[in-house]
């Protein structure tokens, strides 16, 4: 059965397919094994908030085993060595895997390349020498990176950073603050953003900078929703030394690969939240069948039913939205409107679905056995991550001002 007309192309469907039955060879099996430790924050987590070696092990474990299988870089170009695989693909392989692995099984989030932390798109702006030096480690799943934008000082407004790069014989020193950059406390190379030029509206530029370098200093990790480790970091560079091979895209023109790799963050957040949600619903649907209250089934309260079937008209209409929105990224179309309104109606739809699933589940659905908290603090989150609602909702008034109307 299938509740949408067009089918995928059938390249998509066989890559789908693959990639979810990676996730039951490599990625469930791993946490039927480790449930002990990842249950356990005092475990998981090192004092200073990093996940522990073991937990790291096996996340490099599941990278190293898609990069064999041909799924971690499935939407990296193919002359980067990469499957080729457009945006269609990345947000249904992304949505098949939150959908059917849920929150709990988090280590499935490696089995694809996020754009921030593993090889993508993005890599095609890097040199030559940049590309020798960390395509073959970062390709094989084998090291990482991290995305760092954001300051103290400036998020949504993060072309007011500075960061800056000042020039040094042929290269440039960095000195500066990042906050809230994902995967940073254990990342090889983090894309800093640096202010190139000073003044208003001046240049930024993009540098590939190792995190071993001499100056990088990853201050403290941000803890989060009450987690007592987090992936979130607070970075301090202090005179950090970059050659112009480390320069990603052209100088100054450094905002431009930010909003690039943004774009590719959005697709994967609105298939973040059609997944999650899609798989609350279905938890919510099994208990409301099961459970009883006042001698039946609670599904047959409409006060429990219709806030289900109110999930599943928005979550249907997100999953069109967000084929559609990737569909015009593979067509070359900015799509910024389109993305935007996608990510922002996804987000919100997926946090209501969740949070109407923990409802139906009464008391159960605020236990950590149900993971429905863990679903819900994801896109809470990602309400706000690249690009809050706010800020979407700010670009699409612009776009629709300017006479770009289709809806
Ligand atoms: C889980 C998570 C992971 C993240 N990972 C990364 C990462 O890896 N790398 C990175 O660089 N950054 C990362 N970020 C940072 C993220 O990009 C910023 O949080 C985001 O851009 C918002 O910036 P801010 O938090 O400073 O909020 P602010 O910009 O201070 O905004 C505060 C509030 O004001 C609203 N607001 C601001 N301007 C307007 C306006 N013009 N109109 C209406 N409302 C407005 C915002 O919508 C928001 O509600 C991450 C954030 C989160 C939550």
């Amino acid at each position: 059965m299938t509740a949408i007309a067009t089918p995928l192309p059938e390249d998509i469907q066989a890559v789908r397919d693959g990639v979810l039955e990676f996730a039951r060879a490599e990625v469930l099996p791993r946490h039927a094994a480790n449930r002990a430790l990842f249950e356990n924050p005092r475990a998981l987590f090192r004092e200073d908030g990093r996940l522990c070696d073991e937990a790291l092990a096996l996340v490099r474990e599941v990278r190293m085993a898609a990069a064999k299988a041909g799924f971690y870089s499935m939407s990296v170009p193919e002359e980067l060595g990469g499957a080729g695989f457009g945006m269609l693909a990345y947000y249904v392989c992304w949505e098949a895997l939150f959908r059917t692995c849920g929150p709990s099984n988090w280590l499935m989030l490696y089995a694809i390349s996020h754009w921030a932390f593993g090889p993508s798109k993005v890599l095609e702006r890097v040199t030559p020498k940049a590309r020798d030096e960390i395509l073959g480690p970062m390709m094989a799943g084998e090291q990482s990176m991290c995305f760092g934008l954001s300051e103290p000082g400036a998020g949504s407004d993060a072309s007011k950073l500075t960061t800056k790069a000042v020039a040094d014989g042929d290269g440039w020193r960095i000195s500066g603050r990042k906050i809230w950059t994902t995967n940073s406390p254990v990342a090889d190379y983090c894309t800093v953003f640096a202010r190139t030029e000073s003044g208003e509206g001046s240049g930024i530029s993009a540098f590939l900078v190792p995190t071993s370098s001499p100056g990088f200093h990853v201050e403290r990790i941000i803890k989060m929703f009450g987690s007592i480790g987090g992936d979130e970091a607070e970075l301090r560079l202090e005179d950090v030394r970059v050659e112009p091979w480390q320069l990603v895209g052209a100088l100054h023109q450094g905002f431009a690969t930010a909003i690039y790799g943004v774009s590719i963050g959005r697709i994967y957040n609105s298939a973040r939240a059609v997944g999650y949600g899609r798989w609350a619903l279905e938890v919510a649907l099994e208990h409301a069948k099961t459970r009883e209250a006042f001698g039946k089934p609670i599904a047959e309260y409409q006060g429990v039913s219709f806030p289900l079937a109110e999930s599943a008209m928005e979550l249907h209409a997100a999953h069109l939205m967000g084929l559609n929105a990737a569909g015009l990224l593979d067509q070359g179309a900015p799509a910024v409107k389109e993305l935007s309104m996608t990510k922002a109606y996804s987000v919100e739809i997926g946090v209501r679905a969740v949070d109407r699933a923990m409802q139906a589940h009464g008391a159960m659905g605020f236990t950590n056995e149900m993971h429905l908290v863990e679903a819900w603090h994801s896109l809470r989150a990602v309400n706000v991550a690249d690009g809050t609602n706010e800020i979407l909702r700010r670009t699409i008034a612009q776009r629709l001002l300017k006479g770009d109307v289709e809806v």
